[in-house]
């Protein structure tokens, strides 16, 4: 099990009253007295434990308001020393002080209540296991696939295992956390399916935040050599008309900025430099599932290159798999939607019109980005709403890109654009998006993407996944053992509410933005996409405020909920200005509902109290164990 059972529990002093269950004694069946017998409740709760004496008890209570209260039985109960007999005191007590018929009556009631609520406690045990069966049942055949018992036929090594952690995937997030826990002097053993170069159209802009990010991990060299541009800002374009938006970069070092690069070539620099740590072992293999010992993850199961299954031991499984993640299945409730999918393209022999700058063109039905990945390419993704894209296989993708595509991209790039159409090396990719749900499990811990996703537009994955990793090297930084799974799980949930500020608002915006973003036949919606284009245009903190947002350099919840309702705002009061019309008053009223159904519902997904106020989430506070 991987989620502790919280049994019922019953008193041991007494017999339990369900046949099958620890405790039940099985005896002469109790003779049913007579209705008006004054002992009847007494009698009948001999069989009952102490707590389903006081149940009954409390229960029983509003009846004989004027003798006996539950405070007071209570009371009783404890001055004689517990146990039915006090129950039988109390009913004694109140049937003195009573007349003959309310007498019966009340013992009749109670004879009634004391039935149904002894059926009802029945019936409520024995759905509870019904369901209770049915949930691990439904939850097992998830887990099964993806998680063994670590017993399982196979000796364990002798003293312990020799890592201290194992960390499934040297992704973005993998390479660089090996690298991070190898200089903790930790001992790492990472896993990654392929080791060749990777070749991908994802995570190749770095926004600022993340490279202070990268900095704080010692991992900035890392964007050397593999010819990656700067990126000052974006540029945002609409109907023919442009904007720039720079990066409020004036209060960092001059190296501080945004990077982008070939994705590839970022992640190889990262598993080479986690592989040059003597603590550090990097293996090509396919982890196949999680190994599980009493509810505690021990380790992987993996393939290694040549074929061969084979286990590796830890006190500590980072999973990293990414977004397809297959193992995640088990330590979080995976919600994942695919609001788009981005049709990925190269442009050679071409200049962006704003040099290191990303674009985003606010297209129809919805955005295109360009970007720098070297001194001589730049990465064209087009988002193309929905899970299915037009064919590949029979050009139908290529002519979407010709016909509806190229005529919105700007005079500078269109030519690049069919070119690289015809070339004939087209990409795609789902553009997923989950809220972080784990399951806090001892012995594991899901990062990166198969933890968390975002929409991509505004370039945040990477950004996120580096925080984490930076919030959990400060976690584990006063821990030198990590063997005791349970404490260390319960003191890393704190994990989950620290990381928040920071990857809620870098996900809210990212989810809201692209909503906002996409064209639409409501006129309500088409007034808000206005208002976020003129409103980002206004310069000064109408552009700063959103752009350190998107950056990551001030990633600040309530900044990002104040811009979005300005923006909302904004665009009522164009509505209303000069002289408001009852037709627009309507639009305005839709608007700002709009912008509420937008940023609402991913708020409330990624957790009001976490986001908001994570000083008032009690792990916040959590102590490293044995502190
Ligand atoms: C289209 C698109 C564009 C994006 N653009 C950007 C961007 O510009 N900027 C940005 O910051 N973010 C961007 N992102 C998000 C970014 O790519 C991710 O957030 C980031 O790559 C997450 O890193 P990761 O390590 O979790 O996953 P990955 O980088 O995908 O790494 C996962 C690794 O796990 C390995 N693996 C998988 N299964 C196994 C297994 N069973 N056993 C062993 N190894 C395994 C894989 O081979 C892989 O190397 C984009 C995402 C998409 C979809």
């Amino acid at each position: 099990m991987l989620l502790p059972n919280r049994p019922l529990r019953f008193s041991s002093s007494s017999r339990h009253p369900i046949p099958g269950r620890p405790g039940f004694q099985p005896g002469p069946p109790p003779q049913l007295p007579a209705r008006s017998n004054p002992n009847f409740l007494a009698y009948k709760t001999h069989f009952l434990s102490p707590t389903f004496s006081l149940v009954l008890f409390r229960h029983a209570s509003p009846i004989r308001t004027r003798t006996s209260t539950a405070a007071a039985g209570v009371r009783e109960r404890n001055k004689r020393g517990g146990g039915t007999g006090i129950f039988t005191g109390g009913v004694e007590r109140e049937i003195e002080g009573s007349n003959s018929s309310k007498m019966m009556m009340g013992a009749m009631v109670d004879n009634y209540v004391v039935g149904t609520l002894l059926a009802s406690l029945l019936g409520s045990f024995v759905l509870f296991h019904i369901l209770r069966r049915k949930t691990t049942a439904e939850k097992d055949e998830i887990r099964n696939d993806c998680v063994r018992s670590s017993t399982n036929g196979e000796v364990r090594p002798e003293g312990g295992p020799e890592n201290d952690v194992v960390i499934v995937g040297a992704g973005v997030a993998g390479a660089a956390l090996a690298h991070t826990l190898g200089k903790e002097g930790r001992t790492v053993h990472v896993i990654e399916r392929d080791l060749t170069e990777p070749d991908r159209i994802v995570g190749e802009l770095l926004q600022p935040g993340g490279y202070l990010k990268l900095i704080e991990l010692g991992l900035e060299d890392c964007v050397e050599e593999i010819d990656a541009q700067r990126v000052l800002g974006y540029a945002l374009f609409k109907d023919g008309r442009n904007t720039k938006l720079s990066y409020p970069l004036e209060k960092f070092h001059s190296d501080v900025a945004g990077r982008s690069f070939h994705n590839g070539r970022f992640i190889r620099r990262m598993r080479e430099k986690a592989a040059t740590l003597p603590n550090v072992r990097l293996e090509q293999g396919t982890v196949t599932s999680l190994l599980e010992e009493n509810g505690i993850i021990k380790g992987v199961q993996y393939k290694t290159k040549s074929g061969e299954e084979v286990r590796s031991y830890a006190p500590l499984t980072i999973v990293c798999d990414g977004c397809f993640s297959n193992l995640r299945r088990s330590l979080c409730k995976p919600m994942v939607d695919v609001p788009s999918c981005f049709v990925g393209l190269v442009l050679e022999n071409c200049k962006l019109p704003y040099p290191n700058h990303g674009h985003v063109i606010l297209a129809d039905p919805s955005p295109i980005l360009f970007y720098p990945i070297s001194s001589t390419e730049i990465r064209c993704l087009v988002d193309v709403p929905g899970k299915k894209i037009p064919s590949i296989a029979n050009g139908e993708l290529a002519n979407y890109l010709k016909t509806s595509v190229a005529p919105q991209v700007p005079p500078e790039l269109h030519k690049a654009f069919l070119a690289a159409i015809d070339k004939g090396n087209i990409r795609t990719m789902p553009n997923r998006s989950m809220p972080a749900a784990p399951y806090p499990t001892p012995g594991a811990l899901l990062m990166g993407d198969a933890f968390n996703m975002r929409h991509p537009l505004t370039g945040g994955g990477m950004t996120v996944a580096l925080s984490d990793i930076v919030v959990l090297r400060d976690l584990l930084k006063p821990l030198r053992d990590l063997n005791d799974s349970a404490s260390l799980c319960k003191y890393l949930e704190s994990f989950y509410t620290l990381r928040k500020p920071v990857a809620s608002t870098i996900n809210t915006l990212a989810g809201a933005l692209y909503k906002v973003f996409c064209a639409s036949p409501d006129q309500a919606r088409k007034e808000m996409r206005e208002a976020c284009f003129d409103y980002l245009s206004l310069g000064g903190v109408c552009s700063t405020g959103p752009v350190a947002l998107l950056s990551g350099l001030n990633p600040c919840p309530l900044s990002l909920v104040l811009h979005f309702f300005a923006v909302a705002i904004y665009g009522v009061g164009r509505l209303l200005l000069p002289f408001p019309s009852p037709k627009r008053l309507w639009i305005g009223a839709r608007l700002i509902s709009g912008a509420s159904g937008i940023i609402l519902p991913i708020i409330k997904a990624e957790g009001v109290r976490q986001m908001f106020f994570p000083a008032t989430v009690p792990a916040y506070y959590r102590a490293p164990p044995g502190e």
